[in-house]
């Protein structure tokens, strides 16, 4: 097997990569995807995460190491392994992040990556559904929707953040983020877009791509320092596939480095300590590893949630029903409806937190939600300073890799989730909100308002993922940097790589847009390159 092109990975960026690679007819695209079509139907169905997620048939199931910084615990990471990769099951919550995240990349010496670079992308790749502006797409294959499921608590929150003194946010994706609003989401009449929907589906019946699934590619191919194909694993079998002009690499933020460390790309010593004969030693792929974490707050209400609108057999058979027959009701209904973007110090330029307002609530969403009426106000940092690395479990390409999250390991971030957690709880203290409290289930009374230390106890002992790791093979102009800003992996030619890894800076916000901007934005520049 030879292509032009060899991608690797179909998911958020690796889809939108792939179909723009091979929409002019002129290049042969291969696109390797470990996991299966995305036939399941509760992929397309937008409350089907409650499915996925978890679920060996298109979740990895990774899990970190057990993390010193939050009680020790050992922290589920989900990521999509399916076609549409992670956005086939994550929130459907579309978020571009803010526009001094891409200055500042730019600002880094990332030339071609600041805000003006990459708000045509983000518009050309969109057909929004909302109000009009002139930030907005409405011709690109990514279908993009504003609210479209409204509950009461929910509104009844973001009139109180109004009320706080927060201002009344629109859309947080027109180049102003801060305020209070509600979430955005990648889905239309009842259906997730998932970037395997947006961009494969229109391209299925090219001849210059070839999509391969259940193939998980388990090393590079390099000749004389250049990536010239990739071995993967086809149902049992051991294959490869060759590359004319370029191998990419779109696994993902664990899949990306993961393949480099397997073909030698990495940190030398720890290559070695696997019998992986280093090729170019890179002290720093798999480091930089950045997530958000979020506390998460709940509230007893007297107003119903999901918890009672789903609390028996019948009551779900109805919702069932009715998304039957009009793609209408819970069924639609995205991770979160509200949101806001907040500054925990009025001295910052720009908001440093995010809500997720949910209209149920749970101990451990696998146990399935509270029995009481609830709702859940979580909270994260958008730019956390401490940093975490991943690092190969083994040379097996089988075995899951070790990740070490360090959330929460400067005292910037502790103030910063501590202070998130006192405005959540400030809010509920405002009409509308206030008079249907009924009682704040988490913290709770044990954790009083102003002792900092318990608070931060708290989000130690609860916090969690919300789904955003980036930055293992960082973007930059420096040395210790994996890739430059044309996303080529120094040290070796034919290799690029384009998805959340090559961030050098987690954006402020959820990661799904971004990421496919990165794949659509790598191949403007692999197309300009091969056409110069
Ligand atoms: C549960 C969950 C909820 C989320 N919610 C939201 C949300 O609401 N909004 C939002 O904006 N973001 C959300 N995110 C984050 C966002 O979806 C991801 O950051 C984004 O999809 C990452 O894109 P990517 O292209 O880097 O990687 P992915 O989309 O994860 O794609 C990587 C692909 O590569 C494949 N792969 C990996 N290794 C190999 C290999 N060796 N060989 C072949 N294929 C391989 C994987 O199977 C996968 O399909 C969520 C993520 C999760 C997991």
């Amino acid at each position: 097997m030879e292509f032009d092109f060899v991608v690797v990975g179909a998911g958020s960026a690796g889809c939108a990569l792939a179909a723009k690679l091979s929409e002019n007819g002129r290049h042969s695209v291969a696109l390797l995807e470990a996991g299966p079509r995305d036939w399941n139907p509760w992929i397309h169905i937008p409350v089907g995460y409650f499915k996925t997620m978890g679920n060996p048939a298109t979740d990895w199931c990774y899990k970190t190491q057990a993390d010193p910084n939050t009680a020790n615990r050992e922290h589920k990471w989900p990521r999509g392994r399916v076609l549409g990769g992670s956005s086939s099951i994550n929130g459907l919550l579309y978020v571009r992040g803010q526009k001094e995240d891409y200055d500042a990349w730019r600002q880094m010496g990332c030339t071609g990556w600041g805000w003006d670079d990459v708000l045509p992308i983000f518009k050309r790749s969109e057909t929004w559904h909302g109000p009009e502006h002139e930030d907005r797409g409405n011709d690109g294959p990514l279908l993009v929707s504003s609210k479209s499921l409204s509950r009461e608590i929910v509104d009844h929150w973001v009139s109180a953040g109004v009320a706080a003194g927060y201002p009344l946010n629109e859309d947080y994706n027109s180049g102003d983020q801060e305020g209070v609003g509600y979430f955005q989401f990648t889905a239309h009449k009842g259906k997730r877009c998932s970037s395997a929907v947006a961009y494969l589906k229109p391209a299925r019946s090219r001849k210059n791509l070839e999509v391969i699934t259940n193939a998980q590619t388990t090393k590079l191919i390099i000749e004389n320092g250049r990536a010239t194909g990739v071995e993967f694993d086809h149902k049992g079998k051991l294959k490869t596939v060759k590359a004319r002009h370029e191998v990419i690499l779109s696994a993902g933020a664990i899949g990306s480095p993961q393949i480099l460390m397997l073909s030698g790309i990495g940190p030398g010593q720890h290559l070695s300590d696997h019998g992986i004969a280093t090729v170019v030693d890179a002290p720093e792929v798999g480091q930089n590893l950045q997530d958000h974490l979020q506390a998460r707050p709940v509230f007893k209400t007297d107003l119903p949630t999901m918890n009672v609108e789903t609390n028996n057999i019948l009551k779900q058979g109805m919702i069932a029903l009715q998304y039957a027959l009009t793609r209408k009701g819970p069924m639609t209904m995205a991770a979160s409806l509200g949101t806001a973007f907040l500054k925990t110090d009025d001295r910052l330029e720009t908001p440093d937190i995010q809500f997720h307002i949910q209209p149920f609530s749970a101990d451990n969403p696998a146990d399935g939600p509270h029995k009481f009426s609830g709702f859940t106000a979580s909270v994260c940092q958008l730019r956390p300073e401490s940093m975490g690395h991943m690092e190969l479990a083994s040379a097996n390409w089988r075995d899951h890799p070790h990740f070490h999250p360090n959330y929460l390991a400067t005292p910037g971030d502790q103030q910063t989730i501590v202070r998130g957690i006192q405005i959540a709880r400030r809010i509920a203290e405002f009409e509308p909100l206030k008079p249907h409290i009924l009682e704040e289930h988490a913290p709770g009374e044990g954790v009083a308002k102003d002792d900092e230390d318990k608070i931060l106890d708290w989000a130690r002992e609860t916090a969690v993922t919300i789904y955003h790791p980036s930055g293992t093979a960082r973007m930059g102009v420096d040395d210790g940097a994996v890739v430059d800003p044309q996303l080529k992996v120094k040290g070796i030619d034919g290799l690029r790589i384009a998805d959340a890894s090559i961030m050098p800076r987690l954006v402020s916000g959820n990661t799904n847009a971004p990421c496919i901007m990165i794949g659509e934005k790598a191949a403007d520049m692999i197309l300009k390159d091969v056409n110069a």
